[in-house]
C-alpha cells in the first residue's frame, strides 16, 4: 500500500541520514588529528590564459585523504576546521606547502608559474596573517609577485577597517589578492570598491549557465566590463565545456580553471605536466587551438 512504501521511504530516508550522520561523527572527530597524521596534501588546478594558450599558474586545493571514508572533499571538512579553529594551523600549512612546491617548479624550469592560495576569514581575523604570508615566502625563497590570495565574501563587512588594512599589508608585501566565488554574495560591488583587488574569480555557477542561459550571460558580460573598466584581471571557474570557453573568449575574459582543460592534481602530475610544456620552448598547451 502507498501507507507501507511511505513508511519504507522513511526508513531508507532514515538510515541514509544516520549514515550521512555518523560520517559526519567520524570525520568531526577524526579531523583534529589529520594534520599530525599526514593526512592532508594540496592538489594543484591550473589555469589557463584564453587568448594565448599558455598555463600561467596553478590554484592550490586542499585535499584530505582519510584512512577509511577515503578522499574527503574541502567542502566538508574546511567547515569543521574552522569549526574547530584548526584552520589557521592548516592553513598556514597550506600557505608553506603551496610556497614552497611553487619556488620547487621555478627551479626546474622557465617560465615561472604562480600559485594561488585560498584564506579562510578566520586566517585573517585570528591568526597573523602577514606574518604567516611573509614566513610562508621566506622559508620558500619565493618572490611574493607569484603568491596569489584568494579571498571570499566570508571577510565580513562589519570589520571593513581591519579588512581593508590588513589587505593593504598584504598588498605592501608584493603578493596578488583575488576576489573568489565572486557574484554569489551580497556585497560582491562595494567589495571592488572598496578592497585593492587584483583579479576576480567569476563563480563556477555563472559559467554553468552561461551558455543556456541568456541572463546569465548577460551578467557575465556585465562582470567582464566592469572588471575591464576597474582594470581587474577576471578568472573564468568550473569551464567543462568548449562552448562556454569560447564564449568567454569572445567577451574577452582573460583566464580561465576547469574540467575543460584540467582538474586539480598532485604535484607529481603538475610537475609532468610543466615539463611536457617546457619541453615545447614554452607553456603553451598543447591543443589549444582545439579547445578555442
Ligand atoms: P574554490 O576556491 O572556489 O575552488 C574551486 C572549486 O571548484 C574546487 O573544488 C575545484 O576542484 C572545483 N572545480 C574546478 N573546476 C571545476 C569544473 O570544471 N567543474 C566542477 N564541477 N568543479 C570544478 P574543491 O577542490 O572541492 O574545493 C572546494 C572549496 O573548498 C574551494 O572552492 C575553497 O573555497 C575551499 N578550499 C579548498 N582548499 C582550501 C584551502 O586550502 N583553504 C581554504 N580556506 N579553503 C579551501
Ligand atoms: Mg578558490
Ligand atoms: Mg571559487
Ligand atoms: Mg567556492
Amino acid at each position: 500500500s502507498a501507507k507501507e512504501s511511505g513508511r519504507a521511504g522513511y526508513k531508507i530516508f532514515c538510515k541514509e541520514l544516520s549514515t550521512a550522520a555518523q560520517r559526519w561523527h567520524t570525520l568531526s572527530n577524526d579531523v583534529h588529528g589529520a594534520s599530525a597524521r599526514g593526512e592532508f596534501a594540496l592538489h594543484y588546478q591550473p589555469q589557463i590564459a584564453i587568448e594565448s594558450g599558455v598555463l600561467t599558474g596553478v590554484e592550490a586545493l586542499l585535499r584530505w585523504h582519510h584512512p577509511t571514508e577515503g578522499l574527503v572533499s574541502p567542502a566538508l571538512f574546511i567547515p569543521l576546521l574552522e569549526e574547530r579553529g584548526l584552520i589557521v594551523d592548516v592553513g598556514r600549512w597550506v600557505l608553506e606547502t603551496a610556497c614552497r612546491q611553487c619556488a620547487i617548479w621555478h627551479a626546474e624550469g622557465k617560465p615561472p608559474i604562480r600559485i594561488a592560495v585560498n584564506l579562510s576569514a578566520q586566517q585573517f581575523y585570528r591568526g597573523d596573517i602577514v606574518g604567516t604570508v611573509r614566513e610562508a615566502l621566506r622559508l620558500a625563497g619565493l618572490d611574493p609577485q607569484w603568491l596569489e590570495l584568494e579571498l571570499t565574501e566570508s571577510l565580513t563587512l562589519d570589520e571593513t577597517e581591519t579588512t581593508l588594512r590588513i589587505m593593504q599589508e598584504l598588498k605592501a608585501l608584493g603578493v596578488t589578492l583575488s576576489l573568489d566565488d565572486f557574484g554569489t554574495g551580497w556585497s560582491s560591488l562595494s567589495y571592488l570598491r572598496r578592497f585593492p583587488l587584483d583579479r576576480i574569480k567569476i563563480d563556477r555557477s555563472f559559467v554553468r549557465d552561461l551558455t543556456t542561459h541568456s541572463s546569465t550571460a548577460a551578467i557575465v558580460h556585465s562582470i567582464l566590463s566592469l572588471a575591464r573598466n576597474l582594470g581587474l584581471d577576471c578568472v573564468a571557474e568550473g569551464v567543462e565545456t568548449r562552448e562556454q570557453l569560447s564564449h568567454l573568449q569572445r567577451e574577452l575574459c582573460s583566464e580561465f580553471q576547469g574540467f575543460l582543460y584540467s582538474e586539480a592534481v598532485p604535484a607529481e602530475d603538475l610537475s609532468n605536466l610543466l615539463r611536457l610544456l617546457r619541453s615545447g620552448g614554452s607553456l603553451v598547451v598543447p591543443g589549444r587551438e582545439r579547445l578555442l
